[in-house]
């Protein structure tokens, strides 16, 4: 173990990427890191790092935030639920005196903050020896100890916790916790691990064994559920009648358009005749007057299949639940990608 470790140590300080919450000891901005990495590539996390920092340079001003302006911020991240939770986190250390945790079981208890980010803050920021396993450090320690346990979960019986915790160095967990996953992200990748140049490949029974494309073991993911969107683009001016989604669902506090979801693919004519149509818009015989899509958007366990009516009248009724969003404003309201991909369609 003590030769791994120190392996791990000499290869992660001459190989690192410099990157900026690398820089830091700061729990809030390494929470911030965590959160956001967790979400996308590094390269990308590293714009939407320096932005979010930018506007919420402290734990004060994202507590003071609204909720819409810290998903402006996240849009095109995906996963909303995880910057409403950091807000909500934000708001709760705030109420609670404004001290942000500074141990692993205080930040636990925090809103959105489960075992990863815990162990990660806590080490990097304070040196508390907690181990992190994420996915590249669950693919490391399973090939390199060979050990049969696909990733997720990560209870107190997970035998890939128990090696990572065995494997941490109390004297700098967080310097170990980094280079474990930077092992993983650039030399233990998923299909072609770099094993010749690997620092541990002495003591890797993967690669002494030739088995690192049966580990860690596949887990089969599931089927995505297909959900059918019928948008209704609605005018008046230069503005268009858009509305904060308020369902437990994807995309909750996003603003879109208003939306009739059916079971499956229809046409105009069945969509006019659906109660959704006639609660919005009556029995006036208003029907669209162009429609575009399918557009295809895939998210993790779902894929969305939309259409867009172009629905006609410069007056529509008042729409409950929607406002008018007027050009010059939408850079205020946060959008799933699927929408703000569609305006910049309009807007070409
Ligand atoms: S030797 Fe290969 S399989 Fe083993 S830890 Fe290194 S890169 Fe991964």
């Amino acid at each position: 173990m003590v030769e791994i470790r120190k392996k791990l140590r000499d290869w992660y300080m001459g190989n690192r990427r410099q990157l900026p919450w690398r820089e830091t000891t700061d729990p809030y901005r390494i929470w911030v890191s965590e959160i956001i990495v967790q979400q996308t590539r590094v390269d990308q996390g590293r714009d939407y790092y320096l932005r979010f920092l930018e506007r919420f340079p402290d734990l004060e001003s994202l507590a003071a935030a609204k909720e819409e302006e810290v998903l402006k911020i996240w849009q095109g991240l995906g996963y909303y639920s995880r910057a409403r939770n950091m807000h909500a986190a934000a708001k709760q250390v705030k109420e609670g005196g404004g001290i942000f945790p500074a141990s692993y079981s205080g930040l636990i208890a925090l809103k959105g903050i489960g075992r990863y980010t815990a162990a990660a803050v806590s080490s990097m920021a304070f040196g508390e020896p907690r181990a992190v396993v994420d996915g590249n450090v669950h693919r490391v320690l399973s090939r390199l100890l060979g050990i049969e346990e696909a990733a997720g979960g990560y209870r107190s019986s997970s035998a890939i916790l128990q090696a990572a915790e065995k494997l941490i160095d109390l004297e700098d967990p967080g310097t170990h916790n980094q280079a474990m996953m930077e092992l993983g992200a650039l030399v233990c990748t998923p299909r072609q691990p770099d094993c010749p140049s690997c620092p541990l490949n002495e003591h890797c029974v993967a690669h002494r064994e030739g088995r690192t494309s049966e580990l860690p073991p596949r887990v089969k993911s599931p089927a995505r559920r297909n959900r059918y969107f019928n948008y209704l683009v609605i005018r008046s001016g230069q503005c268009l009648w858009m509305g904060p989604r308020k369902k437990k669902d994807i995309w909750k506090g996003l603003y879109e358009f208003p939306l009739i979801e059916t079971p499956r693919a229809i046409s105009a004519g069945s969509l006019v005749r659906t109660r959704e149509w006639t609660d919005l818009f009556g029995n006036n015989g208003l029907r669209p007057s162009g429609v575009s899509g399918p557009v295809r958007h895939i998210l993790s366990h779902q894929e969305i299949h939309a259409w867009f009516y172009l629905v006609p009248g410069e007056n529509p009724p008042v729409l409950s639940g929607y406002e008018k969003v007027c050009t010059g404003e939408m850079d205020r309201y946060p959008v799933p990608k699927l929408i703000s991909n569609y305006l910049d369609r309009l807007s070409d």
